[in-house]
């Protein structure tokens, strides 16, 4: 029963060029026994079956492979289907991640759970799911994303978990990243460093790819009941690319099926990124002449991040995979037109793949069939897209 797919990843971590393990001595050891209660669990049946029934039980999976059919015949080209990541609960793919981690956690013997977030989102979906799984939570938040995501704070201790607003360096999430790093460090027998997308030194983007398999598990199934044959594309935004990952796995070694990733113009890593080493890993970054990390300003908090998964800087390189940005604008026309096609309001972030869906769609043949990934529900983006709309 293997669930993930597609790329060759070597012993230490690397998908081609990119990927691999820069990090402090203490670190390195530590990262080795995650690697290797990893490796022993991964295609564990029982591990598996225990993974899947929370899937199934508590987030709600598997959720729909959707036709949009009034999108469909608007755009007038390739029949448009929707993998409905926003239907889980929580409202996002995040939680498949969080809980294949924590059931790797509880294997390693932790009872604790630590994690950093910048605008939030995986730090309520790990908070949440530590609360159903009888885990300690540990939240780590730089200091000003600690003051604009209010809310997103008062949920996480709703929800039982501590957040730890970290005042070092500039107070951003870069800083969350050192503190908890440090925590791991000092505590790593009791606790886990919970990781949100597929970045980090190795073993992370497997770990992260392996549970977001599901994703791509689910669609194939679906669109070969629906349509007896495979998709042209798979489209998905990339952030870290997580989610996108997930969404290409079971097609990454179907050479017929194109996988496209979308991301904002205003942080688009995989167009204009060169190879460096940030965070741990090699993989693409946006960085000025000193190797310093570029500030993003996108839109869509999870794709404001200068890196990229380093599988994804791999796919790129084989050319197995393209990679687009989408203007502000495009996704703001995006976000509305889903929602009133199709009755489904979308985050901003899954706005920018249907963005390049309703520019692609229309030249294509009715026969072409593409699966959008639906990363999340945007009911958290509906304030900043009326000041936007606004302006
Ligand atoms: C966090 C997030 C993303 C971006 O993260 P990836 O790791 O690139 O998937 C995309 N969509 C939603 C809804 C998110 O919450």
């Amino acid at each position: 029963m293997n669930m993930t797919q597609g790329n060759h990843v070597t012993e230490e971590g690397y998908f081609g060029d990119f990927g691999g393990s820069y990090v402090p001595d203490q670190l390195e050891g530590v990262l080795a026994r995650l690697h290797q209660f990893f490796q022993t669990f991964k295609d564990d049946p029982e591990f598996l079956e225990e993974y899947e029934e929370y899937l199934q039980e508590y987030v709600g999976r598997e959720n729909p492979l959707t036709y949009a059919e009034r999108l469909t015949t608007k755009l007038n080209g390739a029949k448009i289907y929707l993998k409905r990541e926003d239907l889980n609960h929580t409202g996002a793919h995040k939680i498949n991640n969080v809980i294949g981690q924590i059931l790797l956690a509880q294997k390693m013997g932790a009872h604790r759970i630590i994690a950093e977030t910048g605008a939030g989102q995986h730090g309520v979906a790990t908070a949440t799911a530590c609360a159903m799984m009888n885990m300690d939570c540990v939240i780590y938040m730089g200091k000003e994303d600690v003051r604009r995501q209010e809310l997103n704070v008062f949920r996480m201790e709703l929800l039982g978990a501590e957040v730890i607003s970290v005042e070092q360096g500039g107070g951003r999430l870069k800083d969350a990243v050192d503190e908890a790093l440090k925590d791991f460090v000092e505590n790593y027998e009791s606790t886990f460093y919970l990781l949100g997308s597929a970045v980090g030194p190795h073993p992370y983007p497997s770990i992260v790819h392996h549970f977001q398999a599901v994703i791509s598990k689910e669609s194939k199934q679906q669109i070969l009941l629906k349509e007896g044959r495979l998709p042209s594309a798979v489209i998905a935004c990339v952030g870290g690319g997580s989610n996108a990952i997930g969404a290409f796995s079971h097609y990454i070694n179907e050479s017929d099926v194109r996988l496209i990733g979308v991301e904002p113009v205003e942080a688009a890593t995989m167009t204009h990124g060169t190879p460096a080493v940030l965070h741990g890993f090699k993989s693409l970054c946006l960085q000025d002449e000193e190797g310093n990390p570029l500030p993003t300003e996108s839109i869509a908090a999870g794709l404001d991040y200068p890196g990229v998964g380093p599988e994804h800087s791999s796919l790129q390189h084989t050319k197995r995979a393209e990679y687009m940005a989408v203007t502000k604008k495009e996704v703001l026309h995006a976000f509305q037109e889903v929602a009133r096609t199709e009755g489904i309001i979308p985050a901003l972030e899954s706005a920018h793949a249907i963005a390049q869906v309703i520019k692609m769609a229309p030249s294509m043949d009715k026969d072409d069939i593409l699966i959008v990934n639906l990363s999340g529900r945007g009911d958290k983006d509906v304030a900043e897209v009326k000041k936007l709309l606004e302006e």
